[in-house]
């Protein structure tokens, strides 16, 4: 069978509730729902770590954290592990990425396994931001006029009029936005102004029913927000509940501003196939390296394994073997994506790989054997955020997360007023349950709850079967 052309498209930090095919109630991004219309929404998508350079090492290399070694933002890719744009190469395609790296910098951690590739040095900018061009010793570096979404797709359409046509292609288009500091460009200053957009229905969360942890965590919009200008304009004298009101329009209307951006800019990319004749025969991806707070929680970022920053965006298009409009329940996950990939091109599959192609779902056909639970383990104790490393599996019904309050930390929080009775450290383990049917946003811990007893040993017991057989080892 024909190979098929790749694009996959990722976004940093971008929540799926944040795109009206996915029922967003605060914002409309037409170009992606083009995605969603043409192909497959994925509404179980899952990432095993929710945090940027950690997803990214699981989606290159179909491990999972413990196993690639990348389990922080403090610890860079070895370029040297197996991926597969790598496998993808060697199996007959051509490959590049562009955008967003955030593996590491130096020789040792710049893209291999590409073609032609221009990534960021770090997070890059939003404005006229430098880039690393492939080039010996680790690239060369040179800044790029423009707006970065902007620039990250005219690099990718640039690659598509010259690459080699004999090959089949896997573009990998990796937006900054809308990572913060959700820069908007001028096309799109304007959106929202005067309007109020919609609140979460527990953006005044109070963390009560919840381990201490959801109460430590330095992630509540207002005061822990590093969003430009917006700690200048703080009013410090407002009870809290206002400020974070008052700081959710502004988070919220930046963040969007930014993702308008992302959408005008895929639309570019979709009409680029169309004009090519190269729709039909192109895997079109849209995903983020993981979910974010809105608001959900009284929170922004993500880290947690609560459903807002667990859950991926991905939406498929592939005419030739996705029916339009059509939906996937299944629970997909980031550690899946690699052998889906080698899947598509005619790979076997690949000995080391944790996750599994769900390339038979693309015709609505669900494998018996497919996974009920999933794996997740975050694991930077402190860090910016103040969020505890936990581990955890979510069932299609339920979710278990375990608290272990210790062990690799990294430097604690910036953020100097953080009261110290929210130390992490050194606290009694604790548990979470949550029947996600009755109480899908995740309000009350039910794991002390003695009519969840049968279901908390029977979760207990598939956490560590799972965390055996994929090589992690408790706490
Ligand atoms: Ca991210």
């Amino acid at each position: 069978m024909k190979q098929p052309n790749i694009l996959f498209i990722m976004a940093d930090d971008h929540a799926a509730h944040a795109i009206s095919a996915y029922g967003s109630r605060v914002n409309r991004t037409p170009n992606l729902d083009r995605i969603a219309e043409g192909g497959m929404r994925f509404d179980n998508c899952f990432c095993t770590n929710s945090i940027c350079t950690p997803s990214r090492a699981v989606i290159l290399s179909g491990t999972h954290s413990h196993v690639n070694g990348v389990t922080t933002l403090a610890t860079p890719m070895d370029n040297r592990l197996q991926t597969f744009p790598k496998l993808l190469q060697q199996a007959g395609y051509e490959t590049a990425v562009f955008g967003k790296w955030h593996l590491g910098e130096g020789p040792e951690h710049c893209p291999t396994g590409f073609d032609d590739w221009a990534v960021l040095p770090g997070h890059g900018y939003y404005f006229n931001s430098d880039f690393i061009f492939k080039g010996p010793n680790g690239g060369t570096q040179r800044p790029v006029p423009g707006y970065i979404t902007d620039v990250i797709t005219d690099l990718s359409l640039d690659w598509l009029k010259r690459r080699d046509r004999r090959k089949p292609f896997c573009l990998l288009t990796h937006h900054k936005a809308p990572h913060r500091q959700w820069l908007t460009d001028e096309a799109h200053a304007g959106l929202y102004l005067g309007e109020t957009l919609r609140e979460p229905d527990n953006l005044q969360d109070d963390y009560r029913h919840r381990a201490f942890a959801a109460e430590a965590a330095a992630m509540r919009v207002g005061v822990y927000m590093n969003q430009g200008d917006l700690q200048a304009e703080i009013n410090r004298s407002l009870p809290e509940s206002e400020l974070r009101s008052w700081a959710y329009q502004r988070y919220l209307k930046a963040y969007l501003r930014v993702v308008a951006g992302i959408d005008d800019n895929v639309g570019r990319l979709l009409n680029a196939l169309d004009a090519a004749g190269l729709a039909e025969d192109t895997v079109v991806i849209y995903t983020s390296d993981q979910g974010f707070f809105l608001g959900d929680h009284g929170w922004f970022d993500k880290r947690f394994m609560y459903e807002e920053s667990l859950r991926m965006p991905f939406l498929l298009r592939y005419p030739r073997e996705v029916a339009p409009g059509s939906v996937n329940r299944d629970m997909v996950a980031n550690v899946d994506f690699a052998p889906f990939f080698t899947d598509l091109a005619g790979l076997p599959p690949t000995a080391g790989f944790q996750g599994r192609s769900f390339r038979p779902m693309l015709g609505g056909h669900t494998p018996a054997d497919w996974r009920q639970t999933l794996y997740y383990r975050y694991w930077m104790n402190r860090g910016d955020h103040n969020v505890a490393a936990h581990y955890g599996i979510r069932t299609l019904k339920h979710k278990l997360i375990y608290y272990y309050y210790d062990g690799l930390g990294l430097p604690g929080t910036t953020w100097g007023e953080f009261p110290e009775a929210c130390k992490l450290e050194g606290r009694a383990p604790e548990w979470e349950l949550f029947d996600l049917e009755k109480d899908p946003r995740e309000m009350n811990n039910v794991a002390n709850d003695p009519a969840y007893a049968a279901i908390r040993r029977e979760l207990t017991g598939e956490l560590h079967r799972l965390q055996a057989e994929l090589g992690d080892r408790p706490f």
